[in-house]
Order: C-alpha cells, then structure tokens, then sequence
C-alpha cells in the first residue's frame, strides 16, 4: 500500500489520500465477501464450467448405456413372447395375438407392438401411432432381430424419435424346416430412455453445485482467515500508523506482536516488514514533524520580521523618518495625483520650495543634532500654520516642499501666506540654551493650466526659491522674469568658474579723497566684469553670486594681485597712495588669505601699511565675537582695515568700540539720499561717533557739490563718489592722478 506523506499546515504531516480513506473507513467484511465473489467468478466459475463439460460426457455415456439397457430389455421380450407368436400365427389365432401383444404394452420400455404375417400384412397392433409411410434407419443387429430408429412429427410440430426392434418369428413346419411365418415390431421411443437417465442428470448437476458451493465455502474460511483477516491486520496497523503519526507516537510494541501473532507464513513475512518499515516511517514522520514545527516556527519569525521591515520600508519610501513627514516620493505622487485632479475639477492651488537659509552654518557651529532639532520644529511649526488639507513634506536635507489648496487668483493672500511660513523660521528655536534662527527662503509656484507635470510645478517653486536667496528676499513668487533672472544666475554662476581665463576681467580705481588736504589718499579697486555674450555685468550682480561658490576666492585672490601690481607702479607716481580692496565676508577666516598675503606684499616689494581691506558692517555684526579675532589677526598683518557700507548693518555700538579697525565708510545710500532730514541727521551720527571713537570716516557716493559739502561741514575725513571721479581703469587713473599733481 503506497504512503503518501504530506506536509501540511495545521498537523505537520498527514497521510496521503488514500490513507485518509483508511482513516474515515475501516475494510469492511464486505471487501471479504467481494474477494469471495471475484474467486467465484474467476476461479469458481471455471471451475463449474469444467464440471458441467465432464458431467455433459458422463450424461451422454450414461444415456448410450441406459439406450442399449432399454434395447436389450426389448430384445428379451422379443423372445419371451417369440414362440407364444408364432403358435398363434401359425394357427391363425388373432385373438391369442392381441392378447399377447396388450400384455406386453404395459411394460414401461413398450410403446407401439405390431404383428405381420411373412408377407408384412399386419395381423394385430396396438397404440394408436401412425407409422405409415415412415422410414426406418439401421440401429444395431441385437439377437434374432434388428433395431431401426424413426422420426415422426404429430399435429403440434413436435417430432419423437422411436426405436422399431423387428423380429422374425419362424416355425418348425412339417419337414422339421424353419419356416418364416411373420414379424414381430416392439417400439419403445427416445423419452423413455431420456425419462430413465433424467434422475441421474440432476443427480449429477446437483452433485456438481453441491461440490462447488461446498469448495467455495471452503475457500472463502480460508480466505477470511489466512489471507483477508492478516491483510485486515496490516491494513488495521496502517491506519494506526496514522494516528499514531497524528499523535506524534513511536510504533506500539503490542501492537506488532499482535500483528506477527496473526500469521504464521509469508504473510509473516510481509507484517514483519510491515512493522520494520512501520517504524521507520513513524520515526520519519515524527522527525519530519518535529523538523516541520521548527520551520513553522522559523517561518513565524521571519514573516514577523518581514512584515516588521515591510512597514518599516513602506514608512521610509513614503515618510522622512526624522520629522515624519511625508517625504520626496508622497510629495510628487500628491502633487501629480492633484494636476490630474485639477483637469477636471478645476481649482487653485501653489507649489512652494522651502530652503533654510543657514542650515550649514547652524550644524557647524551648534552640531548636527542641532541641526535635526531645527528641522523637526521647523516642521512642527509649519504643520501648524498649514491647513489639514495642505502637504508639506522635506524633499531631503534641509529642503522643503508644500502644497496649498485654495490660493492662485490672489496675489495678496499668496504673499500673506508666504509671510507666514517665513516666521516658523524667523521665530528662534531654543536648543541647549541656545536660541537659533535658521530663516528660510520661500519660492511659490501658481498653477497654470500648461503645467504638465508635478516636476515643472516644482522646478518653477525651486527657481523661484533661488531668486529669493539670491537676492536676499525671503520668498518669491514664480514667473517668466524670475525664470529669466534664473537662467541668467546659472550662466554667471557657470561663466565665473572661467572669467579669469577668459580675461573678460578688469579692475577700476576709484579715487578717495582727504577733505581737508583735498589730496587723493586712497584708491578704491572696483572689480569689473565684460561678458562676452551678457556684456557689462554690475559686481552687485555677480559678487554675491560668487560668493555662493568657491570663485570669490579666486576673483579676490585676482583683485589682490592686479591691485598689488598697480600699486608698484603708483608708487613710482604717489607714494602715500593707499589702495582699498573689498574683501568678502565669506573669506573673513580665510586662514590661507592670512598667511599668504605677507610673502605676497614682500613679494612685491609693497608695504601691507598701503593696502587698505573693506569688509562690510553685515559680515562683521553677524558674529561680532568671531569678527574681533579674525580682524586682530588681519591686522598683525600691518594691513589697514576699514568699515564698509556702514549704517546698513546695524551695529552693535559695544562692539564697534573693539573692533580693530582704522575707519568706518559711511554707506553711499545716506549721501545720495541725503535731501531726507533723517538722513542729514543719521550721516552727521556716525561721524561724529566715529570721531568719539578714534577712527576716520570716509563718505561715499559723494554725487555732488551739495553732498560734498554737507559732509565737510561735519568735518568727514574723506570722500568718494561720482562728483570727485567715477572709477576708472589703470590707465585712466594713472592719467588722472597725474593731471592732479
Ligand atoms: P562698495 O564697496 O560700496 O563700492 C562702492 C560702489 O559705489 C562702487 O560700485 C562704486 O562704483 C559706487 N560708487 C562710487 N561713487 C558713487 C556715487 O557717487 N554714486 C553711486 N551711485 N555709486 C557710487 P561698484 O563698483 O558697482 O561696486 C559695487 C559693489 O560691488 C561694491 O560696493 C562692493 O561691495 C562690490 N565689489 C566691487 N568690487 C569688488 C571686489 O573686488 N571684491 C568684493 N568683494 N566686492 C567688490
Ligand atoms: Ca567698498
Ligand atoms: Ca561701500
């Protein structure tokens, strides 16, 4: 019986099918019988058939035996009633013959006896069979007569045999001769020989069944007991097998000792190997079990662990782990499922990019947690002032993008909201004692029917971002101009990594004038730049755009170098010629600038007394502390230093006291605009302020007479401005300063 295992779910391993069969049904006694039956059938059948062809030949001799019975019984009455005949024919006595002959038709063999004389006339006959016309064969020669046979069919179609047993009958005549006096015909048919052997038929066909019936018995006994029970046995264990497998058993001792009691042969045999194989499957199946709940277990934990880090993945594909909110990929999937919205129902909405603006320096100077706990409150803030229906999201490092349904027509309530994101970053952030404001800057995208894409929409925020960092505004609403005004950035942006090759540069000079000697004392060095495709570009322009990169570096090294150059050659002209050079912010602790500028000034055999560094009011306020350090050590260079753009930074007046600077430029916006009283008021301030605390003063965008005057009037030191000289090239300054000698 093949055994089928499976590994199934709930019970480890189960029983094949045909196994479970067993299990809901045990052999019936029926299969017994039907194994009976098929022996019956197979055996037994062929069996009664052989018996029925050998008892057919028994009958068929038996019938031949009873026929000559029957025809010798005939000859013997011939010739009992053979001399009793031929007196009465001989004397012609026909009652005598009748007499004879009715006594001899009560013999059971007797059907028909007819009595002729010599010349076949018949004398007497009894029974009322026609046998005229009817032909005789040959049978057999028996004694003094001979047996014929005959057929004769009656009104109903039923056709008898007969057998005519004729006799000659003789006499002694007078000469002591035989002389034939007549024949005698004793007729006996077929049923009666049939009717005799009929008993012994069904004696033998009823022999037969009884012998076949008797050996069917006989075999089913034995059948059931040495063939069917042991099977029933085996197939019993079987289906134990399978409980016992359920049940996580070892083979049941009893239970096989049972099993090999049951049989004593090659059935033995077989329930021996039975039991042997019994117990390897049992021991197989309980390992496999036992190795099938361990994988069940395994199979438990790691679908645990992948669903673990299924969510986990879904969180991380779709949210920011560190603020929670939705991230880049939710970000453009809402935005694009809503440009596909926005088709058919119609309504506004605006894209904004958000970018801190000092998320670099707040990680550098407070640490990168620092920089996590800006975000996460960052995000807070602005989850706050957003509506539930609005998406905002970090795009990655310190990038944000949002999404605001309901504004577009109006200008007003697009700013309005603009503002309001604005101070989530404006408000300081305590950390660790330390309160940080991070600024952000805002670009906004409206949406347009032509914008196809999610991605348009927020490139469109991105460039409008830009333009609010790039021109220090705190957001910017997307346009054709601030595309233009982009694409433009990136080209300079691009072209300054190459002007120095180009030689697309220059550097002007800008004379600075004492007030009271009314000598030239200084020239400013103007960095001018002639695109070969934009043309003349305004360093307000693309000073701050360097600053962004690494070529501010460069373009001041440049400045420093052409400015040096020149003054070598001024020197030969005016020695006292101070040139005043703007040194960036973003090089403020430029260590490499401070180490180097000495070997440079030797040299070129240029004192670093003549070499005046403007750094602007904003780039030293931002941190006073850091400025005070970075300015002694540019100091004990010997080179001089000086306030730029003073009164647009706002000052903190304790710290203006210590910075180590020799003069402060008051910013051109408060001379050109100098018609405002306020301003009058402000210039007059910081020069005598400056006065208090020791240091020159220099007014720049010195326009005209009127403002030259005033400022002179309140005793400035120098001036500077287009009324006195724009800036101008080498030559021309050259030129210039030459005519003033
Ligand atoms: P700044 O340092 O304040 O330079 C003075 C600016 O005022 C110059 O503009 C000059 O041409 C302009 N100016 C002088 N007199 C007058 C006047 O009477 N009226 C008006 N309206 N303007 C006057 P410029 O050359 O366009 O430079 C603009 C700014 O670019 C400079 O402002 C400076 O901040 C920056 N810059 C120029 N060259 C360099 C450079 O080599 N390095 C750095 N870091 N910045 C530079
Ligand atoms: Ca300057
Ligand atoms: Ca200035």
């Amino acid at each position: 019986m093949a055994i089928n295992v499976n590994i199934n779910k709930n019970n480890g391993v189960s029983l094949g099918s045909k196994t479970d069969a067993l299990s809901t049904k045990k052999i019936p006694d029926q299969q017994t019988f039907q194994l009976g039956i098929r022996l019956l059938k197979s055996v037994f059948g062929f069996y009664f058939f052989v018996t029925l062809v050998l008892t057919s030949i028994q009958l068929f001799s038996e019938y031949e035996n009873e026929q000559n019975k029957v025809f010798r019984e005939v000859a013997n009455l011939g010739d009992t009633v053979k001399a009793s005949l031929a007196k009465s024919i001989w004397n012609i006595d026909n009652e005598q013959i009748d007499v004879t002959i009715s006594g001899l038709l009560k013999i059971d063999v007797v059907t028909f006896i007819q009595v002729e004389d010599h010349t076949g006339v018949i004398l007497a006959e009894t029974g009322d069979i026609n046998f005229n016309n009817s032909e005789y064969q040959f049978v057999t020669k028996l004694d003094d007569g001979t047996m014929y046979q005959t057929s004769i069919q009656d009104d109903n179609d039923i056709t008898t045999t007969y057998f005519k047993y004729r006799l000659a009958i003789y006499i002694n005549n007078a000469y002591d001769e035989l002389e034939l006096i007549g024949y005698c015909n004793i007729f006996t048919d077929r049923s009666s020989i049939v009717g005799r052997v009929k008993y012994d038929f069904l004696l033998i066909i009823i022999n037969a069944i009884i012998k076949t019936a008797c050996l069917w018995i006989l075999f089913i006994i034995f059948i059931k007991r040495i063939v069917t029970k042991p099977l029933s046995v085996i197939s019993d264990a079987t289906l134990k097998m399978h409980q016992d497998a359920k049940e996580g058993k070892k083979a049941d001792t009893d239970f096989d000792i049972n099993l090999l009691s049951t049989c004593k042969d090659e059935l033995s045999d077989l329930a021996k190997n039975f039991i042997n194989m019994r117990s390897l499957v049992l021991e197989k199946i309980r390992i496999i079990n036992k190795q099938n709940n361990e994988l069940e277990i395994k199979v438990h934990e790691r679908t645990a662990n992948l669903k673990e880090a299924n969510e986990k993945l879904r969180h991380l594909s779709l949210q920011d782990p560190l603020t929670g909110l939705p991230n880049r990929n939710l970000f453009h999937d809402r935005l694009d499922y809503l440009i596909k919205c926005v088709e058919r129902e119609s309504f506004n909405f605006i894209v904004a990019s958000i970018d801190l603006k000092r998320f670099k320096q707040i990680n550098d100077e407070y640490g990168h947690q620092a920089g996590d706990a800006v975000l996460i409150e960052l995000a807070k803030r602005m989850q706050k002032v957003i509506r539930p229906s609005d998406i905002i999201a970090r795009m990655g490092g310190d990038e944000f993008g949002l999404i605001a349904k309901g504004l577009g027509d109006n200008k007003a309530e697009i700013e309005e909201f603009s503002k309001k994101i604005v101070k989530c970053a404006n408000t300081p952030i305590p950390y660790e004692g330390n309160n940080i404001i991070s600024g952000i800057n805002v670009g906004v995208c409206v949406y347009q029917s032509d914008m196809e894409s999610g991605d348009v929409m927020f490139k469109h925020a991105d460039i409008a971002m830009y333009d609010a960092k790039n021109n220090g505004k705190e957001f910017s609403i997307y346009s054709q101009k601030v595309c233009d005004k982009s694409t433009r950035f990136s080209k300079i942006t691009n072209d300054l990594n190459y002007v120095i090759d180009r030689q697309e540069l220059s550097v002007y000079y800008q004379p600075i004038i004492d007030c009271g000697s009314h000598e030239v004392v200084g020239l400013e060095a103007l960095l001018r730049w002639n695109h070969s495709e934009l043309g003349f570009i305004s360093p307000d322009e693309f000073i701050p755009i360097a600053e962004r990169s690494s070529s501010i570096k460069k373009l001041t090294d440049w400045v420093m170098k052409q400015s040096v150059v020149f003054l070598q050659k001024l020197n030969k002209i005016n020695s006292q010629c101070i040139i005043s050079i703007n040194l960036s912010g973003r090089l403020f602790n430029d260590e490499t600038l401070i180490k180097t500028l000495p070997a440079y000034f030797n040299e070129h055999d240029v004192s670093p007394s003549q070499i005046r560094l403007e750094l602007t009011e904003s780039a030293m306020m931002h941190n006073p502390d850091f400025a005070i350090e970075n300015l002694k050590s540019l100091k004990n260079i010997g080179v001089k230093l000086a306030i730029d753009d003073f009164g647009t930074g706002y000052s903190s007046f304790s710290y203006l006291a210590r910075l180590p600077v020799d003069e402060i430029k008051i910013d051109k916006s408060f001379l050109i605009d100098l018609n405002r009283d306020d301003q009058q008021v402000i210039v007059e301030a910081i020069i005598n302020l400056a006065h208090k605390l020791n240091l020159k003063v220099v007014a720049e965008g010195i326009e005209s007479q009127q403002i030259l005057a005033f400022v002179e009037k309140y005793h400035c030191d120098m001036v500077q401005g287009y009324f006195l000289c724009h800036p101008l090239p080498p030559e021309e300054i050259v030129e210039w300063l030459s005519k003033r000698i």
